[in-house]
């Protein structure tokens, strides 16, 4: 009985929407496990504070579906039909972003809640100035307001087109979200081929979610992926760059670039890496990209800061080796200049693709440079690099290169030992003559 009246209650509050929300998108409070114990309290303000002031307000994305998992969501999004103006002025803390969409920022301290009035669908009733293609169907103006149903239907797979509803804790599920969050299944919400031409980043997207989520991708979502992965050839390096840190820094580095090679998206991201990958002739490559990512992620797991910046060291290392050993014999070049102009002419092709911030290269370049003077361990050379202040990192990339080797364990354990060794000790390894293990041929 009690539950007959909450039903109807629910009904009634249906039938007052202005969107045409059927009663069976409606997951009722009682029928899910969304508390808002576990939302944040800036959130929960502004969620509030616009409906106190008569517009709809939804937490929605990635918040919605980590909630109904039971993770913890990394950031909180809302949707509303208030006007980012309307927006604007409830809130004293906020500030408008964008120039084609807008949204809202409200800030709280460091805490932004990203506030986003609903968005039409570029393929629904929308005129054709209002929308335009490029020559691949990606829309490239989608600055249409719309109903929540419309905005449910733009955004990218149905486990994130959900809407926790502030009004009565009700969860808006238009795309049949809750389905798949209960199946583990990732599904692209319309027609997977065109919503990956739309915007390819999707494909990043699925690869990234189901190694996150743990979820397997649905037959038909997964099925064009193969053959439409060279639409992120169109994406912008910076986008790029952007998504892959998405990629790589989020605890599961290994599995999603295993997942990357298999879809063969990675070759997009990094083609020069591809294809040195690819040379069959010996294996070392690829345990050293696997390891350092293994590491990363071992790092990440028990709290310990990491730069993306070593993860890229490491997946483009292969090719810079290889160029520098191409100059050094073609071109006549003593290794250190060979190196440097491999690295050189790497990073700016690589820039093409994903580009690589400076702040991130200026690193790898030094650990790569750095990685020739391990060889020296006589006279003063060792204690020069030892006093570089890029050596612990480099050291950390030798100890990778022996552990798939690349270069002998003797000589990673020698500056293993080094590092720690007295000063009579250190005087009696750099003596002249006392070589440990060449490189590997
Ligand atoms: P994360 O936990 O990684 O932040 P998220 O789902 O919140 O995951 P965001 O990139 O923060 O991902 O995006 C927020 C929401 O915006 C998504 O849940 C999705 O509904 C929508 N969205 C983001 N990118 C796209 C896209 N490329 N196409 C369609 N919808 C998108
Ligand atoms: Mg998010």
């Amino acid at each position: 009985m009690v539950l007959f009246r909450k039903i109807s209650k629910i009904f009634k509050a249906s039938a007052n929407r202005s969107e045409p929300s059927s009663a069976s998108h409606i997951i009722p409070r009682p029928q899910h496990n969304i508390s808002r114990e576990n939302i944040s309290e800036n959130a929960l303000k502004v969620l509030y504070r616009l409906h106190k002031a008569g517009y709809q307000a939804c937490l929605v994305g990635g918040a919605v579906r980590d909630l109904a998992l039971g993770l913890e969501p990394k950031d909180f999004d809302v949707a509303t039909d208030a006007s980012p103006e309307d927006v604007k002025s409830l809130f004293r803390n906020c500030r408008l972003i964008g120039r084609r969409f807008r949204l809202a920022h409200v800030f709280y301290g460091r805490d932004i809640i990203e506030v986003a009035t609903f968005r039409g669908s570029g393929d629904m009733d929308v005129s054709a100035d209002q929308l335009s293609h490029s020559d691949e169907g990606r829309i490239l103006r989608d600055n249409v307001y719309g109903s929540i149903e419309e905005d449910a239907r733009r955004r990218d797979f149905t486990v994130n087109a959900m809407y926790y509803d502030i009004r009565d804790f009700s969860v808006l599920d238009y795309m049949d979200g809750m389905k798949d969050i209960e199946q583990g299944i990732l599904r692209i919400i319309g027609e997977p081929e065109q919503r990956y031409r739309e915007d390819p980043v999707r494909m990043l997207r699925v690869v990234r979610f189901a190694v996150k989520l743990g979820f397997k991708i649905h037959l038909e979502t997964e099925t064009p992926i193969f053959d439409l992965a060279g639409l992120l050839d169109d994406i912008s390096p910076s986008r790029l760059f952007d998504e892959s840190v998405k990629l790589f820094m989020s605890g599961q580095a290994l599995q999603t670039f295993e997942l990357l090679r298999h879809y063969g998206l990675f070759a997009y991201l990094y083609p020069m890496t591809e294809e040195a990958l690819s040379i069959e002739d010996h294996d070392f490559p690829i345990i050293l990209v696997s390891q350092a990512m293994k590491n990363t992620d071992e790092r990440l797991q028990s709290g310990k800061s990491v730069t993306p910046a070593f993860i890229y060291a490491s997946i483009l290392w292969e090719p810079v080796r290889l160029l520098a050993e191409r100059i050094n014999e073609e071109e006549d070049l003593p290794a250190f200049p060979a190196m440097q102009k491999a690295i050189a002419k790497t990073l700016q092709k690589q820039s093409q693709h994903t580009a690589i911030p400076k702040r991130f290269s200026i690193f790898m370049r030094e650990v790569w440079q750095l990685q020739g003077r391990f060889e020296f361990t006589t006279g003063m050379r060792p204690y020069k690099l030892l006093s570089h202040p890029r050596f612990r990192a480099a050291y950390d990339f030798l100890l990778l290169r022996a552990g798939c080797g690349e270069v002998s364990q003797e000589l990673a354990d020698w500056w293993t030992h080094f590092q720690d060794a007295t000063s009579s000790e250190k005087k009696k390894m750099t003596r002249p003559g006392k070589r440990p293990g060449k490189k590997k041929k």
